[in-house]
């Protein structure tokens, strides 16, 4: 028997929070969770779901509010699955962000006396994204170009994203304008049927250049002509339109096949400084860092982690577009790059060409695989960098970490529990953990970035 029935309202205090930003407390010990509330808060709820051992509670009353609470900016913050975090101060954020990276060292890790520094946050934490991805659907009220919501495929049309770069909100509207004006149909998920997808934007924040991506389940909009030159009268900066065909029934966002519209089918910009840092191509389906700010910041920090002093050999393992590779080739003697996707290890490989780095080279595989292969080749990291998806680095590449004994392990990580796991195996074959650099890539989202140095015993 569980103490609480659903339906039921009651009174609790939070006094705790979940990695996703959740307020967690307890009714006669039994865990329920409540979206919307704050440590230290005493809530009323009303008890939504019940499971054997949790339950989740709808916030209805604060009776005592925390201090770190605030009014959130965006009108549409409730419903949009976007942000999770607004109803907190920034400040309080950053603190968050950091206690969830300390207390996975700790619970998971198994690490006592890491240095965890404080979460470096942004100075003008909004407009911070420089890709955004608007689903589109016709619902009763009308057409709707915006967000999904929380936990959920309705669209929540979103006129104002603060988080995203300005210009993004004015693209949207006039594509949706367009389409509402002239009776264009919209892809409906569940039948597979209807036109318009997706709405994708990239804008470079170095260059200004932007790019505008229609993903369409077909191969032309009627009369586009019109909406292409619409688009370039009103916002200028636009460089390159793009239809993006995906006929498939599939929840992935691009297919494979662009139709260039207008312009080029890439726009540029720049990283590690203005036009004198590294310069890269994006194209719709290139993977890269959505925080440009922020990501100067982390692959700063992981430069000076990495302590290169020009006759280190490097491995920079789950390369993507060797952004990283090539901010580490100034100092090194020799990056190796190694990534799985092989369109990524393209471009990476174009980026070095046209940045006129020549002590990089790039391998297409499995890092479990590749890595392996060349320790047992011969060839060793001085250095070596990590920058794994969310499920982190499979065991085989931190065996053979432990085995090669470089002298530093640079590991960036999207994720604190697998970073925690992996530190852990690291730290059990003779590592040390230095210090664990937080950096909020993802401001106003629970989402967390970490830079960690490790080095030999
Ligand atoms: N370091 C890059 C990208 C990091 S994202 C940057 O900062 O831009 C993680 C990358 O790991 C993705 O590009 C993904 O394609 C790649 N990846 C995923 N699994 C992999 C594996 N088993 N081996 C190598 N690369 C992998």
């Amino acid at each position: 028997m569980t103490p609480v029935k659903k339906n039921e309202v009651y009174t609790m205090d939070i006094t705790g929070m979940t990695h996703e930003g959740q307020g967690v407390g307890r009714i006669d010990n039994y865990t329920v969770f409540v979206d919307g509330a704050l440590q230290g808060e005493k809530v009323e709820i009303k008890i939504i779901k019940v499971n054997k051992n949790y339950g989740v509670g709808k916030l209805l009353k604060i009776i005592e509010v925390s201090k770190d609470r605030v009014d959130p900016f965006c009108a549409s913050y409730k419903r949009c699955g976007g942000c999770s975090l607004q109803h907190m101060s920034y400040e309080a954020t950053l603190k968050f962000k950091t206690d969830v990276v300390k207390e996975s060292i700790k619970r998971i890790g198994k690490l006592e006396d890491v240095v965890v520094h404080d979460a470096i946050g942004m100075e003008v934490p909004q407009n911070y994204r420089n890709k955004a991805q608007y689903p589109v659907g016709r619902y009763k009220d009308g057409v709707r170009v915006g967000f999904f919501a929380k936990r959920s495929h309705e669209i929540i049309d979103c006129p104002k994203c603060v988080i995203q770069y300005s210009k993004g909100d004015l693209i949207k509207s006039i594509v949706k304008d367009y389409i509402c004006e002239n009776g264009i149909s919209t892809y409906d998920e569940t039948t597979g049927e209807g036109l318009v997808r997706h709405i994708m934007t990239r804008f470079g924040f170095k260059t200004g250049e932007i790019m505008v991506v229609l993903v369409i389940n077909g191969r032309s909009i009627p009369g586009q002509g019109k909406l292409v030159e619409k688009l370039v009268k009103e916002v200028p900066e636009i460089k390159s339109i793009v239809l993006n065909v995906n006929t498939k029934r599939t929840n992935v966002i691009l297919g494979e096949e662009n139709i260039v519209l207008y312009g080029n089918e890439s726009i540029t910009d720049y990283i590690g400084g203005d036009v004198n840092g590294f310069k890269f191509n994006i194209s719709p389906q290139s993977f890269f860092q959505v925080n440009p700010v922020q990501t100067e910041v982390l692959y700063n920090k992981a430069l000076e982690y990495a302590g290169l002093t020009g006759n280190e050999t490097v491995f920079d393992l789950y390369c993507g577009i060797g952004t990283i590779s090539l901010f580490l080739s100034k100092k090194a003697k020799k990056v190796y790059g190694v990534e799985v996707v092989e369109a990524a290890i393209k471009d990476a490989k174009e980026n070095a060409r046209i940045n006129g780095v020549e002590n990089v080279e790039f391998i297409v595989g499995e890092a479990e695989e590749v890595i392996p292969q060349m320790y047992r080749k011969g060839i060793r990291a001085d250095v070596v960098v990590v920058d794994p998806p969310r499920k982190g680095c499979d065991e085989e590449v931190l065996k053979t970490l432990v085995d090669m004994a470089p002298d530093r392990i640079v590991y960036v990580s999207c994720n604190p529990s697998t970073l925690a796991r992996d530190l852990k195996y690291l730290a059990e074959g003779g590592f040390c953990v230095r210090e664990v650099q937080p950096v909020d890539m993802f401001p106003w989202t629970s989402h967390v970035e970490c830079v960690t140095l490790m080095s030999r015993l």
